[in-house]
């Protein structure tokens, strides 16, 4: 089946082909490690993971690098604002990071690389386009990037060469369109950057974020790749800069796919730490929704689409994953002899719908359809009697497939542990308690559990779920 991505460099669908048969090369840009990442940045990474991961159902090899931006604007004026050495402050978000990203059952990337441990390959891709009289040293003695030399500017982002303006300079990292100017390649010491610097054929400095990304990918993965993903914030400067800088040094073209997906959103704003408006995932996690929720709701817009985000959806992603985990140990009780050609049908088509419909430009709401298909007609024959073991094993086998793409639906927990009488007992006592309101009763129903060595958890709509403590 062949695979369809919209490419934001030609802003439509087109048909996949990777460089080398069966491999991809795929860079991705990664966090800024100057606070805990929000989940609009796990948005992001979500896409990548799910990206990833179709890639790899349709057979791929991946090979994806994920860069950590530990020198920037952000970072150096972050780890002077709480007194700590730049490694210091930025290693206790890489771990972080690295945290999360296990929590929602994100596939780790290949390589991790860190922008200062790659400070000599950014050096040498300036004196590249210094060579080539693409960069220059300003006033400032800091490097810059002329967009004038470079006629493909702005193709990333449609900007007109009219509004571009060379020769007007940009330091900042980050900046908006109407200033589009020659960027920073490399940053000349000033008393801002503190200790943070290092020596180069142009004096003492530190690189500028863009060109981070440049020398990480074709360290990793060489003058020319296959995707590069973002949010679609990164697409302006950042990626735009990122195209100028490896394509003129090399002279080729660079990336054949650009991906971006759309923000995740709060009451029509951007999720973002300049807003405020923001949940880490520890956040979430310390109200006590799980990892595998909040990556069902991350997961469950189509990518190009905007997401608002609100706590009833991760309560609603709760009660879904609950209806799915009863359907899996449902299956998982059928004892019925014999062939079921029923089950394998709809497994069949259920299978053919979740391809076509992923292998479509990731679309995951037809996706999920098709897995919520297959869990009616699933209970429905074991509704009537007809389903066999075999073929809720089939039916089992085909959601542990989906689920190498979706990461959220835990086949085989075990969940219907047989629990003692005594404790199921004190489970319903405590269900009739809640329900009359009588709420200190059932703490200490609660207690009781505990005691015996089990742990009650409240589901949505006065259901329980009992677990070994
Ligand atoms: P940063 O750490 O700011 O460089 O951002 C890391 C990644 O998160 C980038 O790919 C951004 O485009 C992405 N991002 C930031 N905010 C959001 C958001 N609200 N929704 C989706 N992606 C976002
Ligand atoms: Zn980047």
């Amino acid at each position: 089946m062949s695979l369809e991505f919209f490419n934001t460099m030609e802003r439509r669908v087109v048909p996949f082909q990777s460089i080398r048969p069966g491999k991809v090369g795929m860079y991705t840009c990664g966090p800024t490690v100057y606070n805990y990442a929000h989940i609009g940045n796990f948005r992001a990474y979500m896409f990548e993971d799910l990206l990833r991961r179709t890639l790899e159902y349709f057979g791929y090899k991946v090979h994806q690098v994920m860069n950590l931006t530990d020198v920037d604007d952000k970072t150096i004026r972050d780890s002077r604002a709480a007194g700590l050495p730049l490694r210091e402050f930025t290693a206790k978000y890489k771990q972080a990071f690295f945290e999360d990203l296990k929590t929602l059952n994100i596939e780790p990337a290949e390589v991790y690389p860190a922008a200062t441990d790659h400070i000599p390959q950014m050096i040498r891709l300036i004196s590249i386009l210094m060579e080539k009289g693409y960069a220059y040293q300003a006033e400032d003695r800091s490097i810059y990037f002329s967009i004038d030399k470079f006629p493909d500017y702005g193709k990333l982002a449609r900007i007109d060469r009219e509004n571009q303006r060379s020769g007007v300079r940009i330091k900042n990292d980050e900046y908006a369109k109407d200033s589009v100017a020659d960027f920073a390649l490399w940053k000349a010491w000033d008393e801002l950057d503190g200790d943070v610097a290092w020596d180069s054929p142009w004096g003492k400095g530190r690189p500028g974020w863009h060109i981070e990304c440049s020398a990480m990918s074709s360290e990793y993965l060489g003058d020319a790749f296959d995707i590069h993903t973002g949010g679609i914030d990164n697409m302006f400067p950042h990626h735009e800069d990122e195209i100028a800088q490896s394509e003129a040094a090399t002279g080729k073209k660079w990336v054949n796919y650009w991906l971006h997906c759309a923000h995740l959103m709060v009451n029509g704003e951007k999720m973002s730490k300049s807003l405020g408006n923001f949940y880490t995932l520890r956040d979430l996690l310390k109200m006590g929704w799980k990892g595998r929720e909040i990556r069902w709701v991350l997961i469950g817009a189509h990518y190009r689409k905007k997401l608002n985000f609100t706590l009833d959806a991760i309560g609603q992603a709760r009660e879904t994953l609950t209806r799915f985990d009863e359907f899996f140990d449902r299956m998982r009780a059928v004892t019925k002899e014999g062939e079921c050609s029923e089950a394998e049908q709809v497994v069949a088509s259920a299978a053919a719908a979740f391809s076509a419909a992923i292998a479509e430009d990731l679309n995951i709401s037809e996706a999920l359809a098709a897995m919520f298909e297959l869990l009616r007609t699933g209970n429905k024959l074991a509704d009537s009697g007809e389903l066999t073991k075999s073929g809720a094993e089939r039916i089992l086998a085909a959601f542990r497939k989906f689920d190498t793409v979706i990461g959220a639906l835990e086949v085989d927990a075990v969940r219907t542990a047989e629990f003692p009488p005594e404790v199921v007992a004190l489970a319903e006592e405590r269900k009739a308690a809640r329900k009359a309101k009588n709420f200190a009763e059932s703490d200490r129903l609660r207690a009781e559990i505990g005691k015996l060595g089990f742990v009650v958890e409240d589901q949505p709509g006065n259901e329980y779920r009992l677990k070994k403590a």
